[in-house]
This record gives C-alpha cells, structure tokens and sequence, in this order.
C-alpha cells in the first residue's frame, strides 16, 4: 500500500512505494533543497494529546509515513526543563502560560528515526497554529489553538541532537 502525504506547511508532496521508498521528496532531493539522509528526531506528545488520548493516533501517524519508534517515555515536565527547551520564548507574555500548560499532565516523549525525520515530521505536524494547518495534518486535524497543537518536533537536525539529549539519557535509548 503506497501512502501519500500532502503537506500543508511546506507544499511538499511525496509518497511511500511498495519497497517502502520515498517517491516526490527525491525531486527536492535531487535540485539541492534537501539532503537525503538517516536523520533522528524528537516529539514530545503535549498535555493536550495525553487529556484526548490521542497519543496512539500521533505516533501511529509518524509510522504510517515510515519513520521508526526508536525510544518512548513518559515524563512529568519541570519549570527548569521547560526553561531550558522554550529558551527562545522566556520574553513573550505567553510563555507563563505555556510552561503550566506543558506542566499540567505528564508528556510522552519519543525519539523517532528515519530519512529526512526532521522534515518529515514537521511536514505531517503542520504549522504552529492549529487553526492555520490543513487538514490532513496532525495539528490541522486533532489540535485547537496556537498553543493546544498536539505535539511538539525539533524544527532542525542540530536542535533535534541537542533535544534528544535533554530528554533522553544515552541508557534510554536502545541500540
Ligand atoms: P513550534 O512548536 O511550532 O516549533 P514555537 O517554537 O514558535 O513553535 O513555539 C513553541 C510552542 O509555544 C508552540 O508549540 C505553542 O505551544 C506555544 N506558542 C507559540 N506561539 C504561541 C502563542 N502566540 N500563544 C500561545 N502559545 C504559543
């Protein structure tokens, strides 16, 4: 079964084939937009996934675009820790309540892998604002606000190491 993804955020367009081999991003590959290469990412299903019990249908989308569940855990979030991963929003007047947002019921963490996983994932997770993604998307479909979408994903592979690292320990993740 081949499985498509049209893409809200970015216009991208690709499929799986039989052979579980990506077929459109090899265009972009193939004009120097992308580099295709093994790539690890990581998701964080947000308080609002865990309260909708959405958490199955997130990482089930992921791995229905081929992508691979590498690590899993469920963590109760800390102000220090969310400090930390929201550095680049500590000025905002929201980020009071984005840090008890992220603090009210534990998250699910995951490291997810696999061709592109960085883009991938972010293509199928849409736009930051849930009313702005297109359906199809996992915000667009499940998520309600800017900040109740779902699920967040590094936006870059070297944010992507540094956010394994500081939620997953080298022993939590089986090699
Ligand atoms: P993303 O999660 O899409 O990478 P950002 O890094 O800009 O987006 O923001 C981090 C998180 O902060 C968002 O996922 C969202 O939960 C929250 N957030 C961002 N902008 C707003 C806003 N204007 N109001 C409330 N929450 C916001």
């Amino acid at each position: 079964m081949s499985l498509v993804n049209r893409s809200a955020g970015r216009g991208l367009k690709w499929r799986r084939n039989k052979n579980n081999k990506t077929e459109g991003l090899p265009d972009l590959l193939f004009s120097g937009i992308l580099s295709n290469s093994m790539e690890r990412t990581l998701i964080l299903c947000k308080p609002d996934c865990m309260r909708k019990n959405l958490a199955g249908e997130v990482v089930l989308r992921f791995q229905n675009a081929g992508l691979r569940l590498q690590a899993a855990k469920m963590i109760r979030l800390t102000d220090a820790l969310l400090t930390e991963h929201y550095s680049h929003l500590t000025d905002k007047p929201f980020f009071p309540e984005i840090v008890n947002f992220m603090k009210s019921e534990p998250v699910l963490a995951l490291i997810l892998t696999g061709e592109n996983a960085v883009i991938v994932v972010r293509d199928l997770l849409g736009p930051t604002d849930s009313r702005k993604a297109a359906k199809g998307t996992v915000r667009g479909d499940l998520g309600e606000s800017n900040m109740l979408n779902i699920a967040h994903a590094s936006d870059s592979v070297e944010n992507a190491e540094i956010e394994v690292k500081r939620f997953f320990r080298s022993d939590e993740i089986p090699v």
